[in-house]
């Protein structure tokens, strides 16, 4: 299976006067070309830190301290600014949180759609493009530099097919955003953040200031376009009925580390980690329209952090074992895996 985006042992801290806070501690996963992964969690869980630092966009006094994030092949903790500014939306491409108000109020849709595509013309790749073999419009190369510099006519066409592409009339390209409604605005990021055709697109909570019909027609548009382009999809949010109908694998993380990750509806079925259990369980139900129950404690500070489960305080299920000794990933099956000393090597239960 190839594999589009590779984290190992990835650790992020924030720098403050009293120590390191350690908002991302050690994580490491798999993301397949075309998968769908939500990364779910509490804030300050680490899901947001860990989404800027995948587009290596982690600014002070926020670093990233060590660990590997492999993308087409490369380390984009290696690059170079030049790099990685390339590989930025024509490889990975990011949905920011409270992506309507990226937008800039001034300039009209298709002019901050053109500006993300000719940002990818390098010196070096243009001016090639007259000799036999025309390239497709928007083609990159393996960096993300595009192959020829397109004619206004193409961007023109290209700008059109993005807009129709994510729900929208092509006329968009001419308004300014406070001419669209929330939910068109944030289609409008969506045609943005696909109109280089990225491996990985990573939404952070694309769409919680939306009402939830806008919001399910948003999270169908992006499958469309997932699918579409076969980008993989790095969804990060709280709202866990979101998740279950989007995503196909789930990823929970806990005072910075990945503590599940597996099948979205077998963890929802079988949840293996306390925590995860505690998060299904605090959904709403709709049939008993019950309140949000929420989960007893607060989450562990991230200063100073003890060894041992984090968890510790927190769970029902907790042993005299978890209080000093962190636990490891143990794999439930294949695809599946969990931190917690509920489930060892010896243990019954796999
Ligand atoms: Fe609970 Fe122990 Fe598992 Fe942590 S390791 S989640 S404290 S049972
Ligand atoms: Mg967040």
């Amino acid at each position: 299976e190839e594999i589009a985006l590779r984290v190992e042992d990835l650790h992020v801290y924030y720098e403050t006067e009293a120590g390191d806070v350690k908002a991302v501690n050690g994580v490491s996963f798999d993301l397949r070309a075309g998968e769908r992964l939500a990364l779910v969690g509490e804030s300050g869980s680490g899901k947001s830190t860990m989404a800027t630092a995948l587009m290596r966009m982690t600014r002070p006094p926020g670093k990233i301290v060590s660990g590997s994030i492999t993308l087409s092949g490369r380390d984009i903790l290696q690059l170079s600014e030049s790099e990685i500014r390339r590989a930025r939306l024509a490889e990975i491409a990011l949905v920011p949180q409270g992506a309507m108000n990226s937008l800039n109020p001034v300039i009209r849709i298709e002019k901050q759609i053109i500006d993300g595509i000719l940002d990818h013309i390098v010196e070096e790749s243009v001016g090639n493009s007259s000799g036999s073999r025309r390239s497709e419009v928007m083609e990159a190369n393996a960096e993300g530099a595009l192959l020829r510099k397109p004619t206004r006519r193409e961007l023109r066409d290209k700008v059109a097919d993005l807009l129709t592409n994510v729900g929208l009339s092509p006329s968009v390209a001419s308004m300014y955003p406070h001419e669209l409604s929330g939910g068109m605005k944030q289609r409008a990021v969506l045609a943005i953040a696909t109109c280089l055709s990225p491996k990985v697109i990573l939404a952070d909570e694309p769409t919680s200031a939306l009402d939830v019909v806008v919001q399910r027609q948003i999270m169908q548009t992006l499958g469309k376009l997932q699918s579409g382009i076969d980008a993989a999809v790095i969804l990060v949010g709280h709202d866990m009925g979101l998740v279950a109908q989007f995503a196909d694998t789930i990823g929970v993380m806990y005072a910075g580390r990945l503590v599940e990750l597996g099948p979205v509806e077998q963890i929802f079925e079988d949840p293996q980690h306390p925590y995860t259990r505690l998060l299904i369980e605090s959904l709403p139900s709709f049939s008993e329209k019950k309140d949000f129950v929420g989960i007893p404690g607060m989450p562990p500070r991230l200063l100073n952090l003890a060894t041992g489960c984090a968890f510790y305080p927190r769970c029902p299920s907790a042993m005299d074992i978890c209080q000093d000794t962190d636990p490891l990933d143990i794999a439930i099956r294949p695809n599946w895996r969990t931190a917690c000393h509920l489930h060892n090597e010896t243990g019954s239960d796999g």
